[in-house]
């Protein structure tokens, strides 16, 4: 199987005068974490929101398992194996872990099998559901309120979600944002753990946490990449180091 999962070409996305996402092309492979950094307004989210059908590209295209499906709304991308957490939550706190994972996992099953509630169609949400808890380690927090677990532990709750619906890619924003030191390691930990099995892009400030974990790192600057590459080269690159990475090393 020596095709990218997921892969972008030349994708651009404008908002009136402003080019929030400028030619990026970017493939997504199964096992490997493709980590894009780059300073607040670089086009990171919109980024995501393209690859995730939230946004439609301006110009651009994108294929998923091989066809194309650039413009697709969010919900068919879902079912073709695509899963995304947001930078700002999507949970609904005043429902239960359980519940939460339970909607995410039931909006995977097809409509027909929603509404005739078929025992089987039931059964696989309840366990794909279960599944992403334990995955994720959230099983013992299983009926508290959303509201009131940790802010790590939401974080966590979001990833299972996206789990919930059973991807084969992961599109992950910020899911360290606002964390401590425990509860990053937790996190790094957890994304270690789902690099198998899933092709994943990470969006992430934290740069300890990014070179922990990712196999292909891309540098956004104002809407465009301005080094993609191993790690370790991107870290060392010059133009990279002026513009953003400057103060790290
Ligand atoms: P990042 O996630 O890297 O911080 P964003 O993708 O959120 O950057 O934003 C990139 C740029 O696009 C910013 O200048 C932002 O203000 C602009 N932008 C994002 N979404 C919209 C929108 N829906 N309408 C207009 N401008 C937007
Ligand atoms: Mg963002």
């Amino acid at each position: 199987m020596n095709e990218a999962i997921l892969s972008a070409k030349h994708l651009t996305k404008r908002f009136g005068g402003l080019a929030a996402v400028n030619d990026v092309s970017l493939d997504l492979w199964r096992d490997r974490i493709h980590a894009v950094i780059g300073p607040n307004g670089a086009g990171k989210s919109t980024l995501a929101n393209l690859l995730a059908g939230d946004v439609a590209p301006t110009a651009g295209k994108v294929t998923l398992a091989g066809r194309d499906v650039t413009g697709s709304k969010p919900e068919k991308l879902s079912r073709a194996g695509l899963g995304r957490s947001y930078q700002k939550t999507n949970i609904f706190l005043p429902f239960t872990v359980w519940e939460n994972v339970r909607l995410a996992a039931q909006s995977r099953t097809p409509h027909a099998a929603r509404w005739l509630a078929l025992a089987s169609s039931v059964r696989e949400t309840n366990e794909r559901a279960q599944r992403a808890l334990e995955l994720t380690g959230l099983q013992s927090r299983r009926d508290a309120v959303a509201g009131t677990v940790s802010h790590g532990e939401q974080r966590q709750l979001e990833i299972a979600m996206t789990l919930a619906t059973d991807p084969r890619v992961m599109l992950l924003d910020e899911p360290l944002a606002g964390m401590g030191a425990a509860e990053a390691e937790r996190m790094v930990e957890l994304l270690l753990k789902l690099k198998r099995g899933h092709a994943m892009l990470l969006v992430e400030h934290d740069m300890d946490a990014v070179f922990a974990l990712a196999d292909h790192l891309t540098v956004m600057v104002n809407g465009q990449v301005i080094a993609s590459g191993v790690p370790n080269e991107v870290r060392a690159d010059a133009g990279v180091q002026s513009a953003y990475l400057g103060e790290e090393s």
